[in-house]
């Protein structure tokens, strides 16, 4: 279905840890329902007003019953500020559900985060669980983590890293993950710590996938802007072939 444009409003807007927010919005009647993975362009200033472009912040919780949408996301410049400065009652202008989202696979899976990476792995944790699929997360931040409650009501298992060793594993993501004892491994993060996930699972043999970031325009497949190179095939859009991808695109077959 193509994406729509809809207007939402906020019903709340608050701070997780320094600079993340989580903003939950009521969707009007009739707005498409997201899938786990997809991201929504967002905009709460006039056509006319800086910045320029909707900012795309994926879905962190979707619940159909009453029809709320709800975003995880970190303040990095000019957009994401004026998000949080939304009060509720405020209106929000979303586009989307946009791109392809995740695919439900195998009987056990774990999600791999790193810092707002995290966002779209909680819907998938929860639709994997939904659909009897074991499910383990494994988060990652810097010092202060987020939402891992969240994560550990849908979750068998949920393991934290740090890197400064405030909480849980002092270290990385990856030196907590075996992948062979699950079917599918799902990552989102920093592309360092994506790569590196992926390449761990695929060289074990393991189903994996990836979310990928760009910096996007349209987030619509229009604009080519968001564009990247693959390892070996044909170039991709981000925001129309993805943002999900399967791992061996980006990283071959593994170490
Ligand atoms: C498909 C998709 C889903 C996303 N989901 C989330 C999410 O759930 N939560 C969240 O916090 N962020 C998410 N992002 C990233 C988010 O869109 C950017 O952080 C945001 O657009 C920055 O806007 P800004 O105006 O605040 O910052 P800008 O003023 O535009 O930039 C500030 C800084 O952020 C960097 N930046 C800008 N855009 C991106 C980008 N796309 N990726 C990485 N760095 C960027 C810039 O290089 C600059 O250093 C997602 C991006 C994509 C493509």
């Amino acid at each position: 279905m193509p994406a729509q444009n809809c207007e939402a409003v906020v019903l709340e807007n608050s701070m997780q840890a320094a600079d993340i927010y989580l903003l939950k919005a009521g969707l009007p009647a009739g707005a498409a329902a997201p899938r786990a993975g997809q991201f929504y362009m967002l905009r709460c200033w006039g056509p006319d007003e800086a910045p320029l472009l909707s900012r795309p912040i994926s879905v962190h919780e979707y619940d159909g019953e009453k029809r709320t949408v709800s975003f995880l996301y970190q303040v990095k410049g000019r957009g994401t500020r004026r998000l949080a400065a939304l009060e509720p009652g405020s209106a929000l202008a979303l586009t989307g559900p946009a791109g392809n989202g995740f695919l439900l696979e195998g009987a056990t899976a774990v999600v791999v985060g790193g810092g707002i990476g995290t966002a779209p792995l909680l819907q998938l944790a929860k639709d994997l669980a939904r659909a009897g699929v074991v499910t383990d997360a494994i988060l990652g931040f810097r010092d202060e983590p987020y939402r891992v409650e969240a994560f550990r009501a849908v979750c068998r298992h949920v393991e934290v890293a740090t890197d400064t060793g405030s909480v849980g594993h002092k270290g990385f993501v990856t030196d907590l993950l075996v992948p062979g004892h699950y079917d599918t491994v799902y990552i989102c993060g920093p592309e360092v710590m994506m790569e590196k996930a992926a390449r761990m699972a695929l060289g074990a043999g393991v189903r994996t996938y990836v979310s990928k970031e760009a910096k996007m325009a349209c987030g619509l497949g229009a604009c080519l802007g968001c564009t990247c190179r693959t390892g070996e095939g044909a170039p991709v859009s981000v925001c129309k072939d993805g943002p999900v991808f399967e791992g061996g695109v980006f990283y071959g077959s593994g170490t």
